[in-house]
């Protein structure tokens, strides 16, 4: 079984306590490989190695930077392969979809390489003939990083490029459930040539590595990505030092089909979304409202289509549905269906466990009549269960679709120009699909609104989190 280590100062250790764990593999429930398991003292030596080379890293010009982060794009690539089979052996998605979170984490670090190069400043027109006025933007400072296990390698380059772009060092703590492909980006930051200490990596005991991270004065800032509820925790801590925060939360996305809709794509559109990593994901469909003229067609098409769909290992090249992330998640999954069932939802498909494998499988699972009140409706699912609701009117589905505290992503169908213009103004929302079921792509700023969190991930704005303004006034 392969062992992973801590990395720190550039150099892979052990952790203080000598602990490690093993990571399991949800398909099987077999351990993948060992992993070294620290606490705040190993987040304590992360930081001090991330200062020490804060300042060299922060004035090596940008061009050298950029120049590093496109030789681990290159290397990304080059082990595209054996990238994806970590993170499908680590947390069970398809191997066909973890290609696809390969090429897309590649594919922010060549962008922010690219952005590294363009953080400019400005120069203001002066009221007075003496003086001169301008801005100049500089690096943050060192940076804590928290990512969840359900993208395990595109969270951590989403933060990690746009750090290290804007001449920031990072301490990352990955998911306790996903170090292993973390753990490989780092090896590919070294052959790189990253400089020592300017990343590190620190897995382990939330707890103690988050209060350790956030109560150091020497991180500047922190940049999560995670449950909203644990969002707010960090949120609360820190505020103690006015840490700089970027937040990527949950989401309960509304999916909108207008009866107006090209129906097939709407059906091929709502499969790809909503069951995409197994229904793991914060910008999934959680409420698929469908206009009332065409529910019963469109509930009939999309039934036919996911018990098509294959459920097994995800190194399978044939599995559409791997399994969930644990045991703890399938409960989750089973419970939302079984509270939806008892309050009045109709059970169209799936609805079970499934045993393809030892592991914690579910049916993809289609549920029609669902209404407020039922768990389903309020909460983040995180599995592959699709609720279908009927509506009347325009107005009637705005209202519902933002009816909630979330406000990350939202889509629908509509063949109707100026109904399309007036659907993506209304909805409350840091994401709007119209017509597109996967609108995520590094061009575009990722990131919600409401309790879906605050910053930008990508995007012509995506360094702008890691950079401080500073005026200047000259007097001549
Ligand atoms: P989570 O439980 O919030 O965990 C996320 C990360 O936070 C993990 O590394 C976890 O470590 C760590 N963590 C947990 N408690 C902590 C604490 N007290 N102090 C410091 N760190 C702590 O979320 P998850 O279950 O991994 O991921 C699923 C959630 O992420 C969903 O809500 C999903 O919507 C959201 N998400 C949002 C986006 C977005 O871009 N908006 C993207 C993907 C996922 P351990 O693993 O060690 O517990």
């Amino acid at each position: 079984m392969k062992n992973y280590q801590l990395f720190i100062g550039g150099k892979w250790v052990s952790s203080q306590s000598g602990d490690s764990y093993e990571v399991i593999n949800p398909a099987t429930r077999e351990a993948v490989w060992r992993v070294a398991y620290g606490d705040d003292r190993d987040a304590e030596l992360a930081v001090e190695a991330a200062a020490d080379a804060f300042p060299k890293w922060s004035q090596t010009p940008a061009k050298e930077r950029a120049a590093i982060l496109m030789k681990m794009y290159q290397l990304m690539l080059e082990r595209k392969e054996e990238l994806a089979r970590t993170i499908t052996l680590e947390m069970g998605k398809p191997i066909r979809e973890a290609r696809g979170e390969v090429q897309s984490a590649a594919d922010y670090v060549q962008w922010n390489a690219e952005e590294a190069k363009r953080t400019y400043g400005e120069t203001i027109p002066s009221s007075f003939a003496n003086k001169r006025l301008l801005t100049i933007r500089q690096a943050v400072g060192p940076v804590a990083a928290i990512t969840p296990w359900n993208f395990p390698l595109s969270m951590v380059t989403r933060k990690l490029a746009p750090a290290l772009a804007a001449g920031c060092t990072a301490v990352l703590k990955p998911a306790t459930q996903t170090p292993g492909c973390a753990a490989m980006l780092f090896e590919i930051a070294q052959e790189a040539g990253l400089p020592d200490g300017v990343a590190n990596l620190v897995v382990g005991s939330s707890g103690k590595i988050g209060k350790a991270l956030l109560g150091n004065h020497k991180i500047r800032k922190i940049t999560f990505t995670g449950s909203t509820e644990v969002g707010k925790l960090l949120l609360r801590d820190a505020a103690d030092q006015v840490k700089r925060v970027s937040m990527e939360l949950g989401g309960h996305a509304p999916f909108i089909v207008f009866a107006d809709a090209d129906l097939e794509k709407a059906v091929e559109g709502a499969i790809a979304n909503k069951f995409r990593n197994t229904g793991q994901t914060c910008i999934c469909a959680n409420r698929i409202y469908v206009q009332s003229p065409v529910v019963e067609e469109f509930t009939a098409l999309f039934k036919a289509k996911v018990e098509n769909m294959v459920v097994g290992n995800g190194l399978e090249e044939t599995t559409d549905i791997g399994p969930v992330i644990d045991e703890q998640g399938l409960l989750k999954v089973h419970e939302h269906v079984e509270d939806a069932l008892s309050k009045g939802a109709r059970l169209i498909s799936g609805g079970e466990k499934c045993q393809p494998g030892a592991g914690t499988f579910y049916k993809p699972t289609i549920l029609a009549n669902v209404s407020e009140g039922m768990m389903i409706s309020t909460e983040e699912t995180f599995g592959p269960v699709a609720p279908i609701y009927s509506f009347e009117s325009e107005e009637e589905v705005i209202a519902k679709a933002n009816q909630t505290n979330y406000g990350l992503a939202a889509y629908f169908y509509t063949r109707d120009l100026g109904r399309a213009i007036r659907v993506y103004e209304a909805l409350e929302y840091g994401m709007v699909g119209c017509n597109d079921p996967v609108p995520t792509t590094v061009q575009g700023p990722f990131g919600g609104w409401k309790e879906s969190g605050m910053g930008r991930e990508g995007g012509p704005h995506g360094l702008d989190d890691f950079l401080e303004t500073k005026f200047v006034s000259i007097q001549i």
